[in-house]
């Protein structure tokens, strides 16, 4: 499976001739401890690499049309240390094909009163230059992101790596491939989608395969490799009640979950969905299975919803190494509607990521009521506090649309003594009238992709780097002002 810092980034610096060899070579070196600074400072995920200052039309394009080819290369960063001409740029900017981030900031923090000169103004012409530099990028309308600041500062910095986790995700999206076990679920709309969009704009291959094509890897597992799984769910997890029949329940959801890995591995996967109403030959609907596979990293989601599986595989990419929250398949599924405790209660048949647990899941077996299988395992427990979000990823018939709503997880204010399933509840973001009204009116799906670990930052970077429209419910949110944006969005994003 990849991961973040597989990637790096390009880092450019605009110039031209005009300014004399002193002042390139400054510029040269001035470029070089800024890189060298930022890949020390530890505080990005990914590694800059600094490229030849690029004084020509000529160098400008070659340099582009190499990153372009480079895989592991997740996106050029362009910084205008001087002033350099922008029509310069335009068939370089014609060959990008990678993300695509300009930074604005400059060698110095502070204006030197006592010493500038006319020297120091020929050199430290960012604040120009970038703005020469921005009006062609605006031109020709490339999808573009803007960090503003001195860049020793950990607002610029904290910005530059959630952007590095955007773009390097989008890279690897490109390439990604989520394998469904069975299609979606007969007659759900949101799950549904045009594959060839999505491939298109994002990458995402959503192949299908048989649920029998897994039975086939299911009958060559072993005992062996099962009961090494069972001793890594143990290590993790308490099984509740370890008597004969739940433990061959949770051996069989061992077998499930290594049957899928194996063919995950194998075609490359690094998302999948099943559908409860196609398991033929499945003696369970995965549950345990599909959550321990969340927690390695995979993406996924029910009823064949390829887009949520895909989002879930990308939150997590976005926050692989983070150590702070985690990330799951989630759905809205009950509301506690008194006054003052306006809550969603969100769970699914079984599958939540345990990477949002708080404290240690149990295994539990129970019956699922629906799909008429064997019980099945699952793990249960509650979810963390602390402040997240929900992200949908719908299909509006010509474009795709991310919905987005801060949240804050809280604490059930009772034990849950009779349900089966892990959960989170929070308190939806600005109010719960208000981001519920706002989810329902933008067509944000019923599953949705949970984080705790990003924020709304990596999400609108994300949005920009892919140029796909974003909706996000916010503390600042109205209903008025998003049916305002709503509106003009579907005359913007035809
Ligand atoms: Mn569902």
């Amino acid at each position: 499976m990849k991961h973040i810092n597989d990637y790096y980034f390009w880092f450019l610096t605009g110039s031209q001739f005009l300014y004399g060899e002193d002042t390139l070579r400054s510029v040269a070196l001035d470029s070089k401890h800024i890189v060298d600074g930022l890949n020390t400072s530890g505080a990005l995920p990914c590694k800059l690499i600094q490229k030849e200052t690029l004084v020509t039309s000529t160098l400008i394009e070659k340099t582009i049309m190499e990153a372009s080819l480079d895989p592991y290369c997740a996106g050029v960063i362009c910084w205008m240390h001087t002033f350099s001409p922008s029509k310069m740029w335009i068939n370089g900017l014609r060959a990008l094909n990678k993300p695509f981030l300009q930074i604005n900031t400059q060698f110095n923090r502070k204006i030197p009163y006592d010493t500038m000169d006319m020297d120091f103004m020929n050199l430290n012409q960012s604040a120009h230059g970038d703005r020469e530099f921005g009006y062609m990028t605006a031109r020709m309308d490339i999808p573009r992101s803007v960090i503003v600041g001195y860049w020793e500062d950990e607002r610029f910095k904290t910005k530059m790596s959630k952007w590095m986790r955007a773009a390097a995700t989008s890279v690897a999206g490109r390439s990604m491939n989520i394998v469904r076990f069975g299609d979606n679920m007969r007659d759900v709309g949101v799950t549904c989608g045009d594959k060839v969009e999505a491939y298109i704009k994002l990458g995402w291959n959503v192949p299908y395969y048989g649920v029998g094509d897994l039975v086939d890897v299911m009958n060559g597992i072993t005992e062996e490799q099962i009961d090494e799984l069972m001793n890594e769910y143990q290590k993790d997890y308490d099984i509740k009640n370890a008597n004969d029949f739940n433990i061959n329940h949770i051996r069989e959801q061992a077998r499930i979950e290594l049957a899928i890995e194996k063919f995950l591995v194998d075609n490359d996967g690094e998302a999948f969905t099943t559908n409860f109403q196609d398991l033929h030959g499945l003696k369970q609907l995965p549950g345990l299975a599909a959550q321990h596979l969340m927690a390695k990293g995979y993406g996924f989601a029910g009823e064949g919803d390829w887009k949520t599986a895909a989002m879930v595989r990308t939150l997590k990419l976005m926050g692989d190494g983070l150590t702070k929250g985690g990330c799951s398949f989630m759905e809205d599924y009950t509301y506690n509607l008194e006054e003052g405790k306006l809550f969603n209660l969100g769970a699914h048949m079984l599958e939540v990521c345990p990477s949002i647990a708080k404290g240690r899941p149990t295994i539990e077996v129970h019956p699922l009521g629906i799909g008429d299988k064997e019980d099945p395992a699952r793990l249960v427990f509650n979810s963390k506090e602390g402040p997240g979000f929900t992200l949908s990823i719908i299909d509006l018939g010509g474009r795709l649309r991310l919905v987005y709503n801060d949240i804050q997880i809280i604490k059930p204010e009772a034990e849950f003594k009779k349900l089966p399933v892990a959960r989170a509840l929070w308190k939806p973001l600005p109010d719960f009238y208000t981001s519920t009204e706002c989810w329902i009116l933008s067509g944000g799906g019923h599953h949705n992709a949970m984080s705790s670990a990003l924020d709304q930052d990596y999400i609108t970077y994300y949005s920009e780097i892919n140029n796909i429209e974003l909706l996000a419910i916010t503390k600042n949110t109205t209903v008025e002002n998003f049916r305002f944006i709503d509106k003009m969005n579907r005359m913007a994003w035809k």
